[in-house]
């Protein structure tokens, strides 16, 4: 493909947190324009004054930013498209709107909310339950169809409040051609005609994404598949509003499932099975509530980004590990498959120790050091970073570190005793108060001594080191994980070594 003028964008509305699908779809509108030496276009699409929450766009862009996808155009990244705030165009939209009225492509209506509602009452039936204002019922309302040129010019010089609807032709196809369905074909008797122009003056979705792609002249459209739907209306504006040649090649990213597959993932989902589904932490203004968000969880943005990647895409082969600069190579719209794709948290969490083990001890320190701190862990980045590599094979989050890692700042809050007791027995204390008494003596505190010393005073006891060094692990770190428990030993010196070790069989008596 030749490489001209390339442009994508990603045009969230400012409603809320941001969804792993909202980012997928930032992601890879953000991949294509990298592989083609294009544009990543960010537009706030904030018409709908009702639905606007405050922060939520500062919020999104913190979002892009901690990702490592940032726009290379948006509202605080002025290119030469701008303003990049729809509700900053307003002034532009009114001006088609009328353009598509005066061509018979559009049309003024008054219906009152009452009127909306008898119509719908109406024309109910059972093969019908909702019905739409369409090239059916729009005969029956009121509105420039309808009424004569002289009462629809008085309603408007009287201020009667007024909507500007496309008229959606009866019985045609609608034919898209999209980059991943192949040509989706719309029946539009099924189609209803959508508001473009409100009553407050500002456009709705509808009319603002098509013109604002014209006038960004954007070249791909990229977007979930829930806007599918609403695909057909977006063409038919294309086409009236004179502008077929420059539509935009159309692709809609298949949808993220909940774990079990059965029907789109949602907050509520994260909420419920307790992982996140937002990108970072959200806090509603309003009511002060705080959903979670990967970020906070522990996730590193590289496994972040992996991981949504293969949400419904991969490379063809069995690779799993993406960088971004590979991705951004690799990628095409062509391979993302059709269907939904399942999100499941254990392979996320997966990604992230893949991601954690690949990272070096000084790129986690600061990471680590903070989930140190949060805990009230205060260190030297010397002794993180020389922890660091002992323990990351065995996180998988962030904040696993401060499990892996506790017990090198601190007794442990809390001994698996019971784990001890299941096969505990007096020779087994007194092999370890007399070991205690070899530890005090113990010049060279180094874990290939201590390990030596350790299976020593085993043999001449005729026990098995390994009934032992599980306790020993439990009694040091408080439960069955962690590195070599020499290491550990050596780690936390003589006075701590020998204290847990006391603590441990104070409980076990
Ligand atoms: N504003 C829409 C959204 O919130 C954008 C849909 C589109 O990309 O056309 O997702």
């Amino acid at each position: 493909m030749a490489d001209k003028q390339i442009r994508v964008r990603f045009a969230p509305s400012p409603t809320g947190g941001l969804h792993l699908g909202g980012v997928r779809t930032a992601l890879f509108n953000y991949l294509f324009a990298r592989k083609h030496g294009g544009k990543f276009v960010l537009r706030i699409e904030d018409t709908d004054q009702g639905r606007y929450v405050q922060g939520a766009e500062e919020y999104i862009l913190n979002c892009l930013s901690w990702c490592g996808i940032s726009p290379d155009e948006g509202p605080h990244k002025q290119g030469e498209f701008g303003p990049y705030r729809q509700s900053e165009r307003k002034t532009r939209y009114l001006s088609y709107a009328k353009k598509l009225v005066q061509l018979d492509y559009a049309y003024y209506a008054f219906d009152t909310p009452e009127e909306l509602d008898l119509m719908r009452e109406k024309f109910k039936s059972l093969t019908n339950p909702s019905p739409q204002y369409n090239a059916i019922t729009r005969t029956q309302m009121k509105n420039s169809l309808t009424l004569t040129e002289d009462e629809v010019t008085k309603n408007i010089d009287n201020g009667v409040p007024f909507v500007i609807r496309i008229k959606i032709p009866a019985a045609q196809n609608i034919v898209l051609n999209d980059m991943i369905r192949g040509e989706v074909i719309f029946n539009s008797d099924e189609v209803d005609d959508k508001v473009l122009l409100k009553a407050d003056g500002m456009p709705t979705y509808h009319l603002a994404v098509v013109v604002d792609d014209y006038e960004m002249e954007i070249s791909h459209a990229f977007r979930g598949e829930e806007w599918l739907p609403s695909a057909p209306v977006h063409i038919l504006l294309w086409e009236y509003l004179g502008w077929k040649t420059h539509m935009p090649q159309w692709a809609h990213f298949p949808l993220i499932l909940k774990p079990d597959g059965k029907g789109k993932l949602s907050k509520r989902d994260g909420d419920r099975l307790g992982f996140p589904v937002y990108a970072m932490d959200w806090t509603d203004p309003k009511s002060g509530e705080i959903t979670k968000g990967f970020k906070e969880m522990g996730f590193l943005p590289e496994a972040f980004i992996n991981l949504l990647a293969l949400l419904g895409w991969n490379d063809g082969s069995s690779q799993e590990i993406f960088e971004i600069a590979e991705l951004a190579e690799k990628f095409s719209i062509e391979r993302i498959h059709k269907g939904g794709a399942k999100f499941d948290f254990e392979k996320a969490k997966w990604f992230n120790g893949e991601w954690i083990k690949r990272s070096s001890s000084i790129e986690l320190l600061p990471l680590v050091k903070k989930v140190l701190e949060t805990n009230e862990i205060n260190s030297s980045d010397e002794k993180i970073v020389s922890l660091i590599p002992l323990v990351k094979d065995r996180c998988q989050l962030l904040n696993d570190f401060y499990t892996q890692l506790a017990y090198f700042f601190q007794d442990p809050h809390e001994i698996d005793i019971n784990a001890i007791k299941a096969k505990w027995d007096d020779a087994k204390t007194t092999f370890l108060r007399e070991w205690i008494e070899e530890l005090k003596n113990t010049l060279k505190w180094t874990p290939l001594n201590l390990e030596d010393s350790f299976k020593h005073a085993i043999a001449s006891k005729q026990l098995k080191a390994g009934e032992l060094q599980l306790p020993l692990r439990i009694m040091l770190v408080g439960g069955k994980f962690g590195p070599p428990v020499f290491d550990i030993a050596s780690l936390i010196g003589k006075d701590s070594t020998i204290r847990r070790i006391e603590h441990s069989l104070t409980l076990l008596n």
